[in-house]
């Protein structure tokens, strides 16, 4: 099947659309390779309760409330109340929670709180997730005032300066707690000594109870262990078809650290996973990125199961083979280099199963793992996720964006013609270089930069793709025809971050997610400190803005001075002055460019968060019940895997 005739559309509602993504070559697989994608994405579907209630505590609750109303509810399906009911349990299963999975904020039913009580009431009671003791009246009682109350809750990550970030955050990872005696309470449990500290915090919640706070431990026979047991169960069964020795060591350690919640067993697990790049099929599992957690501590669940695009990774190898070359050459100062970049695995791969957090909102690349003593010491592993880019690209095209907001035709014109190829480039930089380059000063806290780590470290690779993207070295490698197709880039990213990444913004609100603020910051940054020279420009035209870039390389070089002074603040964990960078130019929203580029926006009709289902791998057993093929289903219900993960995959 050619990609033209593949119909990647799912669904759409509010600010979301659903697609589904292609298994290229999937049947070319090897039954090995075959049994061994199953068993890992049975376990990478087996932890999403994790994650629901990780994001906070009502939510699974929640969910069984809506999948019993979807499920049972016999009144008037037709009317626009029970149709408006269905838009916030389709956004509520894409947040995986109340709040949404970008902005973080609570999501607002359309739909009155009587009228959501007169459906639960509707139902048999025996079909409502009743906790112990609790009746319906209670029920009814309690999510009314959590969904329905505006202020309770408004955020599951408050980031806002100058407040208690965790008494202002819904995430449920912190119990009757306050920032200072979560800041205390580590603060003697990090040695900035230690060269291979371990993740402190990462895999736990912290509670308070009589007065003192302990960590509960996300493993077998703790806090999640009913879901944690069930993952254990699958990573057993993908053990004996493991690819490799080292493959099957990992899986192994992987379960050692579920079992025991074991620091250590976790980043020995990670040292593995990271030089394990051999094998075709591989994956990621456990408690991972810590965005979700304002003291960007404690990581929430995810899992991905992939196999190799051998194609396109020819490309990400040619970038990793001179992974050197970027490192020594780069803006940065060279007491902040890696004298020697240790085996940066770059892969193009194709999702087989998407989970926990990576589901349904999927990243385009990950870059793992994030220890920065494993990465400098080991090495990581980089990997754009193809399949997942090619759906945004096909059904981006025509859509009517470019010719909105692109500053003339020749702008358009570069992007029609060099922008999938371009997009691609940038993140394969980030990811297999950008994330992976520097190093820190001797002593420095890897935790210095608290709640602005995230977006300084996204800037930080950001900006090592910009940097390099329009460099001679691009086109001596192959890895780009021209400078047009570097200037593709270029245009791109100034005219999302000045521009269009504001149509994820709801009128009113500050830039809060730390990917959004690093492409702010970043955009702003060099428009600001370029306009003696009229580097980047706005204008406007008809009453429409637009950024138009007037010197490309001065430009770059404006890039590779604000690298210079992240890799900076990164290295010598400058608090102040990563924290005054983010807030300066990375946050605040100009309220009349915001109202004019919703409109526009809200012309075109389109969503800005995308999702994907996941395909079905349905099994094909032989008379012996030995397994002898796996099929790919194109799922295209997404109610309909949503209620199936919750009857199938619920175990907490
Ligand atoms: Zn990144």
């Amino acid at each position: 099947m050619s990609n033209n005739d593949f119909n990647y559309f799912v669904d759409q509602f509010d600010d979301m659309r659903v697609l589904k993504y292609r298994l290229p070559g999937f049947e070319s697989l090897t039954l090995q390779q075959k049994k061994f994608i199953y068993f890992l994405s049975q376990a990478a579907l087996s932890g999403r309760d994790i994650l629901w209630d990780q994001n906070f505590k009502f939510n699974i609750q929640i969910r069984k409330t809506l999948e019993a109303i979807i499920e049972n509810f016999k009144g008037d399906k037709d009317s626009i109340e029970y149709k408006t009911f269905l838009v916030y349990a389709r956004r509520v299963f894409f947040a995986n929670g109340i709040h949404h999975h970008y902005s973080t904020d609570k999501l607002i039913p359309g739909f009155s709180g009587n009228y959501f009580e007169s459906m639960i009431r509707s139902i048999d009671q025996k079909l409502l997730p009743l906790a112990n003791s609790q009746d319906v009246n209670s029920l009814v009682s309690v999510l009314k005032t959590v969904i329905f109350d505006e202020k309770l809750f408004a955020r599951k990550v408050e980031l806002k300066a100058d407040i208690d970030i965790i008494a202002g955050s819904a995430v449920n990872v912190y119990e009757g707690v306050n920032q200072k005696e979560v800041e205390d309470f580590y603060s003697g449990k990090i040695d900035s000594n230690d060269p291979r500290p371990i993740s402190v915090g990462l895999n736990s919640k912290v509670i308070k109870m009589e007065g003192k706070l302990f960590e509960d431990v996300y493993r077998s026979g703790g806090l999640y262990g009913p879901a944690i047991d069930q993952i254990i169960y699958w990573l057993e069964k993908a053990i004996d078809i493991a690819g490799s020795g080292k493959q099957k060591e990992g899986i192994r350690l992987l379960i050692s650290f579920y079992k025991t919640g074991d620091l250590n067993v976790w980043d020995q697990f990670n040292i593995l996973w990271a030089q394990d790049s051999d094998g075709d099929v591989d994956y990621i599992n456990g408690f991972i990125e810590t965005y979700s957690d304002p003291l960007g501590m404690k990581a929430t669940w995810e899992a991905i199961v992939d196999y190799i695009d051998a194609e396109a990774t020819k490309r990400t190898k040619i970038i990793t083979d001179n992974a050197q070359w970027f490192e020594d050459n780069s803006p940065v100062q060279q007491k902040y280099r890696k004298e020697k970049v240790k085996g940066v695995a770059a892969k193009v791969i194709n999702i087989a199963m998407l989970g926990g957090d990576c589901y349904p909102a999927a990243p385009l690349g990950i870059n793992l793992p994030n220890a920065n003593w494993i990465r400098k010491e080991v090495g990581s592993k980089s990997v754009t996720l193809g399949n997942i880019t090619n759906a945004y690209d096909i059904t981006s095209q025509g859509n009517g964006f470019l010719e909105e907001f692109a500053a003339d035709i020749n702008e358009a014109e570069r992007i029609r013609k060099f922008g999938a190829l371009s997009d691609a480039l940038h993140t394969d930089l980030h990811e297999c270089v950008g994330h992976a380059s520097g190093k820190l000063a001797e002593g420095t806290d890897p935790n210095a930069l608290k709640n602005y780590a995230s977006a300084l470290e996204e800037a930080r690779a950001d900006l090592f793709a910009l940097y390099y993207i329009i460099d001679k070295k691009v086109m001596e490698l192959g890895l780009l025809p021209d400078e047009d197709a570097a200037k593709a880039s270029y245009d791109t990213y100034l005219r999302n971050g000045l521009l269009t990444q504001l149509v994820r913004i709801k009128p009113g609100k500050d830039i809060e997610e730390a990917h959004m603020r690093n492409r702010s910051a970043i955009c702003h940054w060099v428009y600001e400190n370029g306009k003696s020279e009229n580097v980047v420009e706005f204008f406007s035209q008809e009453g429409k803005s637009y950024v138009k870039i007037n010197d490309y390389l001065k430009l770059r070089n404006l890039f590779g001075e604000l690298l210079k002074e992240i890799q900076r603040i990164k290295s010598e964990g400058d608090f102040q002055a990563g924290k005054n960078l983010i807030e300066n130019y990375g946050v605040k929203v100009n309220s009349q460019l915001h109202s004019e580029i919703l409109e526009r926006y809200k012309k075109l009709n389109l969503a800005p968060y995308t999702g994907f289902v996941n395909p079905t791998l349905v099994p094909v057993f032989d008379n012996n019940g030995e397994m002898t093929d796996l099929k790919v289903e194109y799922a295209d219900d997404y109610l309909g895997q949503m209620l199936y993960y919750g009857k199938n995959y619920s175990f907490l």
